[in-house]
């Protein structure tokens, strides 16, 4: 996208019109457009510069709110994109890229903060942050959240980081980051996640379940932030994902084909017009797109005065334990994205409703035959441990 295309140089409601009220409206009005004139000419040859719009995804309305809430309110967990191949998974969260939030970010290649200082004194942040700090500037600044991309292949030493080998020649050992640390308050994209190896998996979710990670190489050692968005795909003919992986994910979006065949000539002649000019379907989801973008911010700003009644909370944890799904990680997912989603509704109040309508992303998936064998199972131990305990206690 080039600099006069940037979505922030322009204000919203100049573009759009303000008919729209929140990021829900837009997201329901924008399914029918005219392609126009462009399925028509000829190929421009440009390469693939500009992502495919997010909102000129044909249907799809659940994987697109999802990936959205996850925008809005980080707590969720992160997302998992179940289902088979060629419907628009990885294109809807590379098309993510344009809608990306602000946040505050180390400026410091280390990735000192402020905050760092408040907790651990100067010794926490490298010399130079801490000459900064004694001069009362910024270590960190308002930057766009980055969509980093988890390559197919990679390994353990890319992932957590390794011994910078130009370093080496200076007989100064240094690490190099790896992508971990590179994700930190990003959104981490592993595309096919159960195609990758258990080693890698592990690394990355207990990065992401701590929020930071130690590496140690020889000598050297460092520990790094590793705070993220994940998000993943995976289609399902392909091998399954451990539970515990499951467990990990806030969300679970079921992404099937298009049904009606309008839907999907629509998507077909979409998908054609932007393989022929990537610039000019952009283009024409430009305005939108900045409204979205805009929508996702303000939404993000009232996330933190969202009120959640009890009596909607206590029907929330209610039906999930109804469902027999013992994780606790299901009640918080679906609070938060309950929140998310009055928030992106322009609202101050969660309502039971709202609960109802996420639920199910945060339901499916999670009653796994494996955990229902395993509290079988722990039911007998705990039985047989208790009954050894009382003989030993009472004598009988
Ligand atoms: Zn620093």
């Amino acid at each position: 996208m080039d600099e006069n295309n940037k979505p922030n140089n322009q204000n919203a409601e100049e573009v759009t019109g303000s008919s729209i009220r929140s990021l829900k409206d837009l997201l329901d009005q924008i399914t029918g457009r005219d392609l126009g004139d462009i399925s028509k000419e000829g190929d421009s040859g440009l390469a693939e510069l500009w992502p495919f719009p997010f909102l000129a995804l044909v249907g799809q309305k659940e994987m697109k709110l999802g990936l959205l809430l996850s925008l809005v309110n980080p707590t969720i967990g992160g997302v998992l994109l179940v289902g088979p191949r060629g419907t628009g998974k990885t294109t809807a969260v590379r098309g993510l890229i344009d809608l990306l939030p602000s946040v505050s970010a180390s400026n410091c290649y280390y990735g000192c903060i402020e905050e760092d200082i408040e907790i651990g004194g100067m010794d926490a942040v490298c010399p130079d942050c801490a000459e900064k700090y004694g001069k009362g500037e910024p270590l960190s600044s308002l930057r766009k959240v980055k969509l980093i991309e988890l390559p197919l292949n990679a390994k353990l030493d890319d992932v957590v980081g390794s011994i910078d080998e130009r370093s080496q020649m200076h007989n100064r050992m240094r690490l190099r980051r790896g992508i971990l640390s590179q994700a930190d308050k990003n959104i981490l994209f592993i595309d096919e996640v159960n195609l990758l190896s258990d080693q890698v998996v592990d690394v990355i979710l207990d990065a992401a379940a701590q929020g930071s990670y130690t590496v140690k190489r020889g000598p050297v050692s460092a520990a790094y932030r590793s705070r993220f968005i994940l998000i993943g795909t995976m289609n399902p003919e392909e091998g399954g994902l451990r539970p515990q992986i499951m467990d990990r994910f806030g969300l679970r979006l079921a992404v099937q084909g298009l049904d009606k065949p309008n839907d999907r000539l629509e998507a077909y002649n979409r998908s054609q017009a932007y393989i022929k000019h990537p610039k000019k379907v952009v283009d024409l989801w430009v305005k939108e797109t900045i409204k979205a973008q805009n929508e996702i911010e303000s939404a993000r700003q009232i996330l933190e005065d969202v009120e959640l009644p009890e009596e909607v909370a206590l029907t929330a944890i209610e039906m999930i334990k109804h469902f027999g799904i013992v994780s606790l990680r299901a009640e918080l997912t679906l609070l938060e994205a309950a929140k998310a989603y009055a928030a992106i509704h322009n609202r101050l109040k969660v309502t039971k409703e709202d609960v109802f309508t996420i639920a199910p992303m945060i339901l499916r998936l999670r009653r796994s035959e494996f955990i229902k064998k395993y509290i079988e199972t722990q039911d007998v131990e705990e039985n047989e441990i208790n009954k050894i305990i009382k003989k030993f206690s009472t004598g009988k």
